[in-house]
């Protein structure tokens, strides 16, 4: 070989510093919409249609900044602040509330190329609680925040602030009365019903962009009458929201309270990373066997960094769906559309 030729691969080397493998990482975007006890007895074919425009709605928003050649991170918010701004979902516009009749929203955010992640809790008057976790996590020195201090970041960010009464909606007040009721029939003052709702609908997101780089979000109202002050899985990292580049992006909905104690999404995780299970054996491991076993009602969506994906969930349904580098969405709401 030529001196020049050597001089020549060497500079091609240098100028590339992303592996041809990256460069055509086949973008995939997957979502939920929340886990639980979700039955065609129980759907309206208006609602269903609803639910399935809302998810294909959230889909498309987030492909379209992959498609871009946008990062991982940003199709996650994207497409989450879709289904935060939907009266629909769990998130955002239709948070639950909590025993005392208010709306305190958890949320987080990651990024598996960096590991640096962001979360914001207990707040009450942010928009787009997606947002303002991001914002933790490009513009402050912190992982969470929670509470005033979270909301007076936020507000400093220039993020979208709203009256706590924004958060009102008439289906969730309603889920609230029932669940006091209840509460107070089954004299189980204090304690949350096990499980607490049949209905979570917290909402995620996991992408993969062209540079091979994964990111995952989860935002939620959290679980209803829950005690205020009361923080779930979602904002936390390795329970409801993982995302690493060495294995998988990973985000939860259901009892709360289990997905922390089992750090689900990183055990999900570190099945692939040092055990070698696929992303499908190490999603399933976990929420159908793991989880059950223990009680725990819920499921997660879960990608790794060549586009094939896992949805389990061990409840009678999960708003989910998925679009890959063709851009055709796939939305599924029940089980047996699995
Ligand atoms: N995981 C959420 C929480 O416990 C609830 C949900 O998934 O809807 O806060």
């Amino acid at each position: 070989m030529t001196r020049a030729f050597l001089t020549f691969l060497l500079m091609v080397a240098v100028a590339t510093p992303v592996t041809a493998a990256e460069r055509s990482a086949p973008i995939t975007l997957v979502i939920h919409g929340g886990a639980g006890t979700i039955t065609r007895a129980e759907m309206t074919p208006e609602l269903e249609a609803e639910y399935r425009a809302a998810l294909e709605l959230s889909l498309r928003t987030g492909y379209e900044r992959l498609k871009d050649g946008r990062s991982a991170v940003d199709a996650v918010e994207a497409s989450i602040r879709v289904l935060e701004n939907s009266p629909l979902f769990n998130a955002g516009k239709g948070a639950v509330f909590t025993h005392e009749g208010t709306n305190e929203l958890d949320a987080a955010i990651m990024d598996g190329r960096t590991m640096m992640a962001g979360a914001v809790a207990g707040i009450t008057i942010i928009r787009n609680p997606i947002s303002a976790a991001r914002a933790v996590l490009e513009k402050s020195p912190h992982v969470i925040l929670i509470g005033r201090g979270a909301e007076v970041f936020a507000t400093a960010q220039g993020l979208d602030i709203v009256d706590p009464s924004y958060f009102w909606t008439e289906k969730r007040w309603k889920q609230l009365q029932k669940a006091l009721v209840d509460e107070k029939r089954e004299g189980a003052i204090g304690r949350l019903p096990d499980p607490p709702d049949p209905k979570y609908g917290t909402v995620g997101a996991v992408a993969l962009d062209r540079q091979g780089n994964l990111a995952a979000g989860t935002s939620t109202g959290g679980t209803t009458n829950k005690r205020f002050g009361r923080v779930g899985d979602a904002p936390i990292v390795g329970a409801g929201t993982y995302a690493s580049n060495d294995s998988c992006a990973v985000s939860a909905t259901g009892h709360g309270e289990f997905f922390i104690r089992y750090t689900v999404a990183r055990d999900i995780a570190a099945r692939m990373e040092f055990g070698g299970a696929t992303v499908a054996e190490a999603a399933d491991q976990v929420v159908m066997k793991k989880l059950v076993e223990a009680g725990g009602t819920g499921g997660v969506i879960a990608l790794d960094r060549k586009g094939r994906f896992a949805m389990p969930f061990n409840t009678s349904g999960m708003y989910r769906g998925s679009i890959g580098p063709d851009g055709i969405p796939h939305v599924k709401i029940y089980a047996d559309e699995r």
